[in-house]
């Protein structure tokens, strides 16, 4: 039985990702392997075969559009073998005009594509994007949507709930006043968890995804809710948005 969920980490950027994987299971730790290049996620879905809590997503990091301008064709005929994509999305951080064209054109591409197959789970990385990657996601009727460390406005968080969108949350969001904030405003039926691992640091250093669970703590006191009533409220939506993302779990 799922006990805690991590819907967005990078499993395979670990030293050891088999042992990550191993973990997670131990922990019953339902978790989202994204992958930020189409080759990572042929490794890391081979590290999922067999395994009952980890899922490898199918992804092309924002970030990295610019400097593998061909990954997106390999990309796209991989969605078909995995219900659950990311990481995706835009991120204007660092982006030129140009380079945040071609990342809106990848994300249009494949939410179309996912629309396509029937839907899929996205976990969606919008940092100084979340307005324009809100459009383009606007067209993924069938597909749930999942914004990873959402960091935009009041205003597009609004947006986000009306368009149906889940929050994946980890403990460094509450390090701000704006984070903190918006651990506070996402309502209780879009609220997931993650660890972004190992990018995210907790207690000085790298959070590992079956540490959920440590995490948990400081995002439900700051929601005003015990752990174990944080916690379940996780798992539904978890179901839920799983369920909402089209095509059987694989
Ligand atoms: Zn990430």
């Amino acid at each position: 039985m799922m006990r805690y969920v991590d819907a967005h980490c990078h499993v395979d950027q670990y030293p050891d990702p088999r042992a990550e994987v191993g973990a997670c299971e131990s922990a019953q730790t339902y978790t989202i392997a994204v992958t930020n290049l189409p080759r990572e996620f042929v490794r890391t879905e081979r590290l999922c075969v067999g395994r009952s809590f980890v899922r490898a997503a199918a992804g092309l990091h924002p970030e990295l559009v610019a400097r593998f301008p061909g990954a997106v064709e390999e990309l796209l005929p991989l969605l078909a073998r995995t219900k659950y994509v990311g990481e995706i999305g835009l991120d204007y951080t660092q982006a030129s005009p140009n380079d945040r064209e071609s990342q809106r054109k990848v994300l249009a591409r494949v939410v179309a594509t996912c629309e396509q197959l029937g839907g899929r789970v996205l976990t969606v990385h919008t940092r100084r994007a979340a307005e324009d990657a809100l459009e383009l996601l606007c067209d993924a009727t069938k597909s749930s949507i999942i914004l990873h460390w959402f960091s935009g406005s009041m205003k597009v968080l609004a947006r986000a709930v009306e368009a149906g969108c889940f929050f994946s949350v980890n403990p460094a969001m509450a390090r701000s006043t704006s984070g903190r904030k918006i651990l506070e405003a996402i309502p209780g039926d879009r609220i997931l968890t993650e660890s972004d691992g190992p990018f995210v640091k907790h207690g000085g250093r790298e959070l590992h995804p079956f540490e959920v669970r440590d995490a948990l703590g400081e995002i439900a006191r700051i929601r005003g809710s015990t752990v174990e009533e944080f916690r379940s409220i996780v798992l539904q939506n978890f179901r839920r948005a799983v369920s909402l993302g089209g095509a059987e779990d694989r």
